[in-house]
């Protein structure tokens, strides 16, 4: 849940997850749409998917404990390099880092170089005497990261706290390495059309082909191109919506009318109980202006 997350959205998502499945096995029987529900606003819906996938496999294969290499870890579905690394240290104690954007800003921070120059699995490697001097490796893990989030800050790092100032680079050389800035905000234009009805409805499909919200309910969207729009819809406004890196500009059209194409399911403006994304509960809060 924390991957791109912030911990104070994700507490009350993580709180309610955990409540109800307490287990490996009680996560492992449910199906695509129950995890897609309790992720609902969270974002990022690989995440659950991968996570459901993970949970089957490991009930069935590893007879529901987590395997003991990082190349098996690594074999579960949506664990790359960090989170095999993390479950490696934070579980079984191993000597060995979860090298997530603090990690590397520290490390470039204190050698003054630059983050791509950095061969981060080989440092480790090489000073796997000197990084890991005590038992307490899963601490180790944690401690450095939160030292990237608290001391080591991306913007105004807390140097005369800092504990290894003394010998760092960055802070000594005239010449300070320039840190990466966040993640470019990606713009995207979409147009999108919402049928809907006299009863306060709104016709969602699953048909949309959009990669960042595959499998959800949502009006027909389209991307904004040059060409004019249809004139059986009606433009009922324009608004912005931000999905992780992702900034929409949406120009919101909408029809009256009772008949619907096929894949098309009628959906209540209030009171819903299906699988809605927070994407498109935003939908609905434009067009019940209409109402
Ligand atoms: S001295 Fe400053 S720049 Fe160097 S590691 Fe500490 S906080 Fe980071």
């Amino acid at each position: 849940m924390l991957q791109q997350t912030q911990v104070k959205t994700v507490i009350p998502y993580f709180k309610k997850f955990t409540k109800k499945y307490k287990t490996l096995g009680s996560l492992s029987k449910i199906n695509e749409t129950q995890i897609l529900k309790m992720w609902e606003g969270l974002g990022y819906y690989r995440r659950a998917r991968n996570l459901l996938a993970s949970s089957k496999l490991l009930v069935k294969k590893y007879n529901s404990k987590l395997p003991k290499t990082l190349n098996e870890i690594k074999k579960l579905p949506g664990v790359g390099d960090y989170t095999a690394n993390a479950l490696m240290g934070f579980i079984y104690n191993e000597p060995t880092l979860a090298i997530d954007g603090n990690v590397k800003r520290v490390f470039s921070r204190f050698l003054n170089k630059k983050e791509m120059k950095i061969n981060f699995e080989q440092l480790i490697l090489i000073n796997k005497k000197n990084l890991f001097v005590t038992n307490r490796n899963s601490d180790f893990i944690e401690a450095i990261m939160e030292f990237g989030a608290l001391i080591c800050k991306p913007k105004d790092p807390k140097c005369s706290q800092c504990c290894l100032n003394k010998s760092c680079r960055y802070l000594k050389s005239p010449n300070k390495i320039k840190i990466n800035k966040r993640k470019k905000i990606k713009i995207m234009n979409y147009n999108v059309f919402c049928y809907v009805n006299k009863k306060k409805q709104i016709a969602l499909t699953k048909e949309n082909k959009i990669s960042f919200l595959k499998n959800f309910n949502l009006p027909l969207m389209k991307k904004m191109k040059n060409n004019s729009v249809n004139e059986n819809w009606r433009f009922l406004k324009n608004y912005k919506n931000s999905i992780s890196n992702l900034s929409l500009n949406i120009n919101l059209y909408y029809k009256f009318s009772n008949k619907i194409p096929k894949s098309y399911n009628w959906y209540s403006l209030n009171n819903n109980k299906e699988l809605i994304p927070s994407f498109t509960k935003k939908i609905f809060n434009q067009v019940s202006i209409l109402f």
